[in-house]
């Protein structure tokens, strides 16, 4: 092993997942499982395969790059979709390779026509509606304008979807503004009928509106965090606690485990500083495990002193601060501990288990950002 760490992705947990969001949102509507921030940290690679064997066939990313990971690795010849970011001169390359990507802006509907007519390809396009996140979309007194193109370079477009995107659908707080983006919706919805445009497909839910608000399922979902396994929020698995199987209130299942190994042990004395600076000093004689795993790998600086892993199948406290490459456990009351010893930073070990959430408490960081903080060049393995 070349690393310091690695992770192990799940296939029988990323299999329940999807059967899970298949049972949500039922046959006819297709799932989009979204990839960006390298598959929520998982791996686009990684990712691909196995969503396509669990009959995934459509992908949603921020960037041109990630979509030509995605374009490359898929094996079924999976249909991308590009939510965010491309640059004008990526353009050709998108529509020659029939990558869809939303357009939320005149400037990029009028490229987007500029190159499909000089390859004499059609563009595939989701034409993304402001509804109330103010983000990015077309707001509505864009509206006749926007149909005015439309319908004048139709020959150039093909209109794969119409779609919007919630601000919070994971929290009660914000249900007036989420019920009002709905309406808005409808209301772009209606209007496009009435002037004769339609769209292959209508999509707006991500994971926390497919959980919480049934009627934003439609034709597709893009689903990013339940995929993983995780609730968006505690809040919305509260909401749902009661509708769950009564055989299994858990659906969603963590894919994830991130491990490393123990590098060497250290005997402190009682008095002496461990670490940088004096944020902490043994209270009693010590032994320490050097676990080579620290901030430049994802393991939060905020963690110092608070952080838990998992050796010999106990929980053990970070003890110091958070270097870049290293964390300091403090092991003097479990016994046997040695150099090469598996240490678990999130999973299981034994009757034991570190969830990304219980770690993300104690960083503040919620599960989206812990993850995509994980670096591209962590090994990742599929386990079964
Ligand atoms: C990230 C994202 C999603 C998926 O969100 P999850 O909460 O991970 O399901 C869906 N749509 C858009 C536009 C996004 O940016």
């Amino acid at each position: 092993m070349l690393h310091t760490s690695y992770l192990e992705i799940s296939k029988s947990a990323y299999k329940k997942n999807i059967a899970f969001i298949r049972s949500e949102v039922g046959e006819g509507t297709e799932i989009s499982i979204v990839v960006k921030g390298n598959a929520y940290g998982h791996g686009i690679e990684e990712i691909i395969p196995l969503a396509e064997a669990n009959g995934i066939r459509h992908f949603s990313t921020f960037s041109a790059d990630e979509a030509a990971r995605v374009h490359a690795c898929s094996r079924k010849n999976a249909t991308v979709m590009i939510m965010g970011m491309l640059q004008d001169e990526d353009m050709e390359l998108l529509i020659e390779k029939g990558i869809e990507f939303f357009v939320f802006e005149f400037d990029r509907l009028k490229s987007t026509i500029e190159v499909a007519r000089r390859l004499g390809k059609k563009a595939r396009i989701h034409v993304e509606v402001e509804t109330g996140f103010k983000r990015t979309g077309f707001e509505w007194e864009d509206r006749e304008a926007l149909t005015e193109i439309l319908k004048n370079y139709g020959e150039h477009l093909e209109l794969k979807g119409l779609c919007t995107h919630y601000a919070g659908a994971e929290s009660i707080s914000n249900y007036v503004r989420v019920t009002q983006q709905i309406k808005r919706f409808e209301r772009f919805y209606t209007y496009f009928q009435e002037v004769g445009l339609s769209f292959d497909r209508y999509h707006s839910a991500c994971s926390a509106a497919m959980l919480s608000y049934p009627s934003t399922i439609m034709d597709m979902v893009r689903v990013g965090i339940a995929s993983y396994g995780f609730w968006p929020t505690q809040e919305t698995y509260m909401y749902r606690f009661d509708s769950l199987p009564e055989d299994d209130k858990n659906p969603l299942k963590r894919l994830i485990s991130w491990k490393s190994s123990v590098m060497s042990l250290k005997q402190v004395k009682m008095g002496e500083f461990i670490g940088y600076g004096s944020s902490y000093m043994a209270p009693r004689d010590m032994t320490i495990a050097l676990v080579p795993v620290g901030y430049s790998h994802g393991f939060a600086r905020t963690l110092s002193n608070q952080g838990k892993v998992l050796i010999g199948g106990k929980i053990l406290s970070v003890v110091g601060t958070v270097t870049m490459n290293s964390i300091s456990v403090d092991i003097t009351d479990a016994k046997g501990i040695k150099k090469g010893d598996e240490v678990v930073l999130i999973g299981r070990q034994r009757k034991n288990e570190i969830t990304v959430a219980s770690f993300g408490e104690s960083t503040q960081q919620v599960n989206y950002e812990l993850l995509t903080r994980l670096p591209m060049n962590i090994p990742r393995k599929i386990v079964p």
